[in-house]
């Protein structure tokens, strides 16, 4: 379903300080699975993650997300098909001015989804991610793990095919890391939504994660199911 090809990415190539955060990476993620990517601090987990939905250009390479090349996409279409790739973040990344309602709402209004049925799509998610009667709080009245899922609904809310999650519970205390962290599999197991997570933290991935790949200097250095990687001698 998704298939990555010699992806690289090399930042400030002309200067001296120049960095070859991923370096010729292939991967193939199948539809419906949670494929981890675990690595340590500086491996190029974020780059790589942040190349799939093109927050970064890659010197080289190619991404396709169910036929449609990724890397190919000019600057003004990749709107629409970021509506496909939903993304979380370590920090959340909300809207602090607006409520949990309109955070929600706000890719949808991008999208042009009429309000109405916006409105009728925003208590779905809502629901979805168990927010009921937090509504009309404000992101700073909200837990950590309570931001995460106003991020996971708005990163749900325009239907994509993917989610990408950037050490989404990093930030996070043991107990509501697991809890979002089901959350992950409740949504892949309803939706069928294909996840890709990149975290330094194993557990994470021998929590929730089908198989896994290990990133070390901008490669993969070893992949295969969970059980298989991290069981072998
Ligand atoms: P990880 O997520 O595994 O910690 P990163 O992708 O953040 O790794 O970083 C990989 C390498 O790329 C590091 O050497 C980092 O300093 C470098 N890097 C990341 N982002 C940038 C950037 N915007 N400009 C220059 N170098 C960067
Ligand atoms: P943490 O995840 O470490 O608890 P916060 O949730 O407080 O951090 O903040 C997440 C991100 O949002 C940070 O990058 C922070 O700079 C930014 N941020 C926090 N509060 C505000 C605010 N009131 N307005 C704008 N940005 C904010």
């Amino acid at each position: 379903m998704i298939s990555i090809k010699d992806l690289s990415k090399v930042f400030s190539p002309n200067g001296k300080n120049s960095i070859q955060a991923v370096n010729g990476l292939s991967l193939d993620i199948n539809k419906g699975e949670i494929f981890g990517v675990i690595g340590y601090s500086g491996a190029g987990k974020s780059t790589f993650i942040r190349l799939l939905n093109r927050l970064e250009d890659p010197t080289d390479g190619q991404v396709i997300i169910d036929g449609e090349n990724i890397t190919a996409l000019r600057k003004n279409e990749l709107r629409l098909a970021r509506q496909e790739i939903g993304m979380i973040f370590q920090h959340f990344n909300l809207l602090w001015s607006r409520t949990v309602r309109d955070n929600i709402a706000f890719p949808l209004e991008i999208a042009g989804v009429p309000k109405q049925k916006r409105m009728e799509r925003v208590d779905e998610l809502i629901g979805l991610v168990g927010l009921t009667g937090r509504e009309d709080a404000y992101p700073s009245e909200l837990s950590g793990g309570q931001k995460q899922r106003v991020g996971i609904a708005r990163a749900l809310a325009n239907n994509p095919k993917v989610l990408l999650c950037d050490e989404a519970t990093s930030a996070l205390d043991p107990e509501t890391t697991n809890s979002i962290l089901q959350l992950l599999v409740d949504i892949n197991e309803k939706l069928g939504l294909t996840i890709i997570l990149i975290t330094h933290e194993m557990h994470v991935i021998r929590k929730i994660c089908h198989r896994v790949a290990v990133m070390e200097a901008g490669m993969v250095v070893e992949q295969g199911d969970v059980l298989e990687v991290f069981l072998h001698p």
